[in-house]
C-alpha cells in the first residue's frame, strides 16, 4: 500500500484548499469504498482529507416543500428519517436495500453517489481496464460480463454504476449541491453521472476541486406512491443485477404521472424517459406496462453473459408498476 498523509479539515474552505494544493489528494467520508480501493491499489491518493467535521450532516425541510439531505448524513440516518420515509419511500427503500446495517451506519450520502463500479476487472490491478488506466483496454468486453451494462455502453467500458440511492434520486429529480473555491453550483442528478464514451475514467461531472455539500429533493407529492425493486443474486448484501425505481400516480385508472429509472444496467442511473412517454395518459394495464418496457429496452445491447438482463429489466419494470397500481387507491 502506498504511504499517504491524513489531514482533518475543520471547514469547507480548508477541505477545498487541501485538494486544490494537491491534485492527488482525496476527500474521505465514511471510507467504506475509498479505503477498500486503496487496499486493492486501485486508488492511490498520497493524501486523504477527512471531511467528517464539516457541518453537512443535517436532514431538513426546504421552504418550497422539498427536503435537503446533508452530504455527510449517514445512509442509515437518511433512510430512517421520517421526512424521507413519508415523502420519498422509494429513497428509503433503495438505501435500505444496499450493503449491510454496519456499512450504512458509516456510509455518507455524498460518498454513496461517488462510489466506484464493482466491475471485477476494475478491482484487479493486473487486468487491462480503461477506467482504472486509460488506454489499457477493457477486460470485460470479451470475458465474463454477467454483471455488466446493457444500455449506454461504449467500446471503452461496459461497467455499471453500483449505487441504489442514485437510482431513487433519479426519479425524484434530485439536485446535487456543490461547493467550489470560487462559487457554489447545482448539478441535476441526471447530469451528475456520465456515460463512459471515450472517457470511462470519469464517472461524474464533479471536479477534483469541488465538494458535495448536500442533495436536494424537490417536493414530489405523488412520490408517496413509489417503490424500489432490486433483483440480485442473494436477498441481501448484494449489488443489483437490475433494479427499478418507480413513482406512479393514477387518475380514473389512467396514468397521470409516472417516473421510472433503472439500476444495474448502465454506467449511470438510467432514467427511463421512453417508457415514461409511452405510459403517460394511458390506462394502467399489464399490456401498456410491457409495451413501455419494450420501448425503453429497444436500444439495449447484450454481451456474452448478460443477455438475461434485457428480459429481466422489462419484467422488473412491469412488476414495479403493477405493484404500485395495486397499492394506489383508485380515484
Ligand atoms: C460489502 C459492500 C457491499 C455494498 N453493497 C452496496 C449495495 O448493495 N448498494 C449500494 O448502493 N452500495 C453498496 N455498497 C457501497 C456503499 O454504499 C458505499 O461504499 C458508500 O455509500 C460510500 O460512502 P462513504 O461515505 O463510505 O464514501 P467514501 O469511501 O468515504 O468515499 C467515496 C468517494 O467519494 C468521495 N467523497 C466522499 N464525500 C465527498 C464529498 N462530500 N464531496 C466530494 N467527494 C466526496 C471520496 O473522495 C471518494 O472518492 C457496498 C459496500 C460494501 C463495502
Ligand atoms: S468494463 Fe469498464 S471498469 Fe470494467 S474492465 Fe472494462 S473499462 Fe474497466
Amino acid at each position: 500500500m502506498r504511504a499517504f498523509t491524513y489531514t482533518q479539515a475543520s471547514d469547507a474552505p480548508a477541505a477545498l484548499q487541501a485538494v486544490i494544493k494537491n491534485p492527488e489528494a482525496k476527500f474521505i467520508g465514511g471510507g467504506t469504498n475509498l479505503v477498500d480501493l486503496m487496499r486493492e491499489g486501485v486508488e492511490r491518493p498520497n493524501e486523504v482529507v477527512d471531511i467528517n467535521s464539516l457541518p453537512f450532516k443535517q436532514i431538513e425541510e426546504l421552504p418550497d416543500g422539498g427536503v435537503r439531505l446533508g452530504a455527510l448524513a449517514r445512509n442509515s440516518h437518511t433512510a430512517n428519517h421520517p421526512l424521507v420515509r413519508q415523502r420519498y419511500p422509494v429513497l428509503a427503500q433503495a438505501l435500505l436495500s444496499a450493503a449491510s446495517p454496519q456499512l450504512r451506519n458509516l456510509a455518507t450520502n455524498a460518498g454513496n453517489l461517488l462510489q466506484r463500479t464493482r466491475c471485477y476487472y476494475f478491482y484487479d490491478v493486473t487486468a487491462p481496464c480503461n477506467k482504472r488506466q486509460p488506454g489499457s483496454g477493457c477486460a470485460a468486453i470479451h470475458s465474463v460480463n454477467r454483471i455488466h451494462a446493457i444500455l449506454g455502453t461504449s467500446e471503452q467500458c461496459i461497467a455499471t454504476h453500483p449505487s441504489d440511492m442514485a437510482v431513487a434520486l433519479s426519479v425524484l429529480d434530485a439536485t446535487v449541491q456543490v461547493q467550489g473555491t470560487e462559487a457554489a453550483r447545482t448539478i441535476p442528478i441526471e447530469e451528475f453521472h456520465r456515460l463512459p464514451g471515450d472517457t470511462p475514467e470519469r464517472d461524474t461531472n464533479l471536479g477534483h476541486d469541488e465538494l458535495i455539500t448536500a442533495i436536494d429533493l424537490p417536493a414530489v407529492p405523488f412520490a408517496t406512491n413509489s417503490l424500489y425493486l432490486k433483483v440480485r443474486d442473494r436477498p441481501s448484501y448484494a449489488f443489483a443485477l437490475v433494479s427499478v425505481a418507480a413513482v406512479l400516480e393514477l387518475e380514473d385508472k389512467q396514468i397521470k404521472n409516472v417516473r421510472l429509472a433503472l439500476g444495474g444496467v448502465a454506467h449511470k442511473p438510467w432514467r427511463a424517459h421512453a417508457a415514461e412517454a409511452a405510459l403517460l395518459g394511458k390506462p394502467a394495464t399489464v399490456e401498456n406496462f410491457r409495451q413501455a418496457a419494450e420501448a425503453e429496452l429497444q436500444t439495449a445491447i447484450a454481451y456474452e453473459h448478460n443477455a438475461f438482463k434485457i428480459e429481466l429489466a422489462k419484467r422488473t419494470i412491469v412488476r414495479a408498476l403493477l405493484t404500485l397500481t395495486e397499492r394506489q387507491p383508485l380515484a
